[in-house]
């Protein structure tokens, strides 16, 4: 079956009068985010900042690179599942990581960002090198390598340190870039349903995101970790133009 996806019903003003303000808290509570089907539920997108989202699976729910502040998580249930693709603040918060935690949250991390969690963190934590899988729960995760090819940038995410996510769950695929370039890994992917493409200048710009597209041509791409608008939306722009499969799914990151 194609994976479809519906969007959150928007709450229109007109609407407001006729709900109590409990009831339109509820009602808010449950509809945010981007719903798509999946074997045994619902697949759904939280955006929350920069790299930081939601994802709840079926059985599962999933923060990747928290940050920003314990309050942008607020009316998210707990996460069973924290991801982190590497070490840089808008990824790896500990401050917010701290906070957003839970008593039977795991934590999946770079090795680098293992050697920085404190004693308590790091005891919920594991590792996962480039190319190593781990289950948790229902999910299969298996970092993909997220590193630059331009020499000027590659001190910043050097080869074979930093992350990406390929989760595997309720019949989907989906994959999550850290900060990258467009790898010979990632362009390579296959069958995935879902991807999350960090869009900026210092990561994948429009220009190498669309053509990372054309390669892998995933169901549906969110470009996040952007700077602006702007960039978001020329990458947007050249995906639509190349016309394959691929639907981008523009979204406000904060
Ligand atoms: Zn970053």
């Amino acid at each position: 079956m194609e994976l479809t996806r519906r969007r959150s019903l928007q709450i229109g003003l007109a609407c407001l009068s006729a709900l109590s303000l409990a009831g339109l808290a509820s009602a808010q509570a449950e509809e945010v985010g981007d719903r798509y089907g999946a074997d045994g539920g619902e697949i759904v997108v939280v955006p929350i900042r920069e790299a930081s989202f939601a994802l709840k699976v079926p059985g599962l729910v999933i923060y990747n690179d928290p940050a920003g502040g314990r309050e942008l998580f607020e009316g998210q249930p707990e996460p069973g599942l924290i991801l982190i693709c590497h070490e840089h603040i808008d990824h790896f918060d500990l401050d917010t990581l701290k906070k957003v935690v839970g008593a039977d949250t795991r934590l999946v991390v770079n090795p680098a960002t293992m050697q920085m969690l404190p004693p308590d963190l790091r005891s919920k934590a594991t590792a996962l090198a480039n190319g190593e899988t781990i289950k948790v729960g229902p999910v299969q995760i298996e970092a993909i390598p997220a590193y630059h090819l331009v020499p000027a940038y590659t001190h910043y995410h050097p080869r074979g340190r930093d992350n990406g996510y390929l989760l595997t769950v309720a019949g989907r695929r989906i994959y999550i870039s850290g900060d990258t370039d467009a790898t010979p890994e990632l362009r390579g992917l296959k069958d995935i349903d879902i991807a999350f493409l960090a869009i900026s200048r210092w990561t994948l710009t429009p220009e190498q995101g669309a053509s990372a597209v054309a390669s892998f041509g995933p169901a549906f791409a969110y470009p996040y970790h952007y700077e602006n608008v702007q960039e978001r939306d020329a990458f947007a722009a050249r995906v639509q133009a190349a016309g394959g499969r691929t639907k981008v799914v523009v979204r406000d990151w904060r």
